[in-house]
């Protein structure tokens, strides 16, 4: 049934039987869904008790977890990454790149502390074959400031890089809030450097490198693969909006998986055939194993809360939108075209309501289809499922 159907028959139930029900809040979990930009921080972990957080998990994990610092926020917090494992696969995986998108941040937290203490086989199957470097709050400003951006004003960073004295900030730059969206400042030229004539005003060119979050986040990686020949995997754990309904069953997406929507495989433009490492298929097997992950996890979750595994929009001109979903800047677009599979997972997110229960059923799905991947990455499966089957999964747009 549509929404707007679904919404009207849930009012006339009201109307008729007199009972004062918003027709968004009905006892169905389904039926409820909000979307607020910035909702509460109550009940998720702060910058500081991560901090307290990591620590335990590196202190009781037996030399399992080894916490470090792989930089510093603008504003001089600290930038977190933990690693497990001892595989010679390597899997990146960062959450809060958008501070007020703060889910994926405690399914790390429970991942690693699984990954610390479990003896089951399929822990010991990820720690022997996988290294795990999991970044869980990688915009710790932001994610203080309870919003998407960080907090570095345009003057800070003319300051800071003398070339750029007298431009103007790139397109991906709140002047209001004072901040960089972090996920618009990558390049895939990990050497890059800015240039006054390379600032972007558009999502298809590439970002600057500008931020201390995406340099940290840059430098993690080249060392990533220096120590290991490639990163295999990076997996960037955001929200998406709360009433997105799949397409098959009318049901809300409650994670939707994407590879990166870059260049000519999909709207036929070569802007990346310089890029010969780029590996889409790899991304959507990849997908596909974190939505196997999701999938087994569903299982036991009858809750009509839980909708299931969707595939993210990838909103392109040659379907009648505005503008091609082709973001040259974001952190998966600049790591895949260095031959990395990446994965986005939106969430469902956004909504002040939903208590505990409901929060961490959310969480557990992200930590399912992290788990999905790192299992599939570690027994090798990831490598032999047919990508073009990620294509199989729902729609909701
Ligand atoms: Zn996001």
């Amino acid at each position: 049934m549509p929404k707007r159907m679904l919404l009207a028959s849930a009012a006339v139930v009201a109307l008729a039987t007199g009972l004062i029900v918003s027709p968004t809040r009905a006892n169905d979990g389904n039926a409820e869904c909000e979307n607020l930009d910035d909702p509460s921080t109550s009940g998720w972990t702060s910058h500081a008790e991560l901090g307290r957080q990591l620590a335990q998990i590196e202190t009781t994990s037996s030399g399992r977890v080894d916490v470090s610092v792989i930089g510093e926020s603008a504003l001089g917090r600290e930038i977190w990454a933990a690693r497990v494992g001892t595989g010679d696969r390597v899997m990146l995986i960062t959450s809060e790149i958008h501070g007020n998108e703060k889910t994926g941040t405690e399914a790390l937290l429970a991942l690693l502390r699984t990954l610390a203490s479990s003896e089951t086989a399929q822990a010991q199957t990820i720690r022997a074959n996988l290294t795990i470097v999991a970044v869980p709050k990688f915009n710790p400003d932001g994610g203080e400031l309870n919003r998407r951006q960080n907090a570095f004003t345009w003057d800070e960073v003319m300051q800071t890089f003398p070339q750029l004295q007298g431009t103007s900030p790139p397109f991906y730059y709140s002047n209001g809030l004072g901040g960089f969206d972090l996920n618009r400042d990558f390049n895939a030229d990990l050497d890059f450097e800015p240039q006054p004539e390379d600032i972007p005003t558009d999502e298809v060119e590439p970002g600057l490198y500008v931020t201390n979050e995406a340099r940290a986040l840059r430098d993690l990686y080249v060392d990533l693969r220096s120590e290991f020949g490639t990163v295999d995997a990076y997996v960037d754990l955001h929200h998406m909006g709360s009433c997105s309904q799949q397409n098959d069953t009318d049901k809300y997406a409650t994670v939707a998986l994407d590879f990166p929507p870059l260049g000519s495989e999909i709207d036929g433009n070569p802007r990346y055939d310089d890029w010969p490492l780029l590996d889409q298929d790899k991304s959507r097997r990849y997908a596909l194993a974190a939505a196997l992950g999701i999938r087994e996890f569903a299982i036991g979750e009858p809750s009509p809360f839980f909708g299931g595994v969707t595939r993210y929009t990838h909103q392109q001109i040659a379907d009648g939108y505005s503008f091609d979903r082709d973001f040259a800047g974001q952190a998966r677009s600049a790591f895949a075209l260095n031959g990395t599979g990446t994965v986005l997972f939106e969430v469902r997110g956004q909504s002040d309501d939903w208590g505990q229960k409901q929060k961490g059923q959310l969480v557990k799905a992200v930590q399912a289809g992290v788990t999905g991947l790192a299992i599939r990455l570690a027994d090798g499966s990831a490598d032999s499922l047919n990508g073009d089957d990620f294509y199989d999964l729902p729609k909701y747009w």
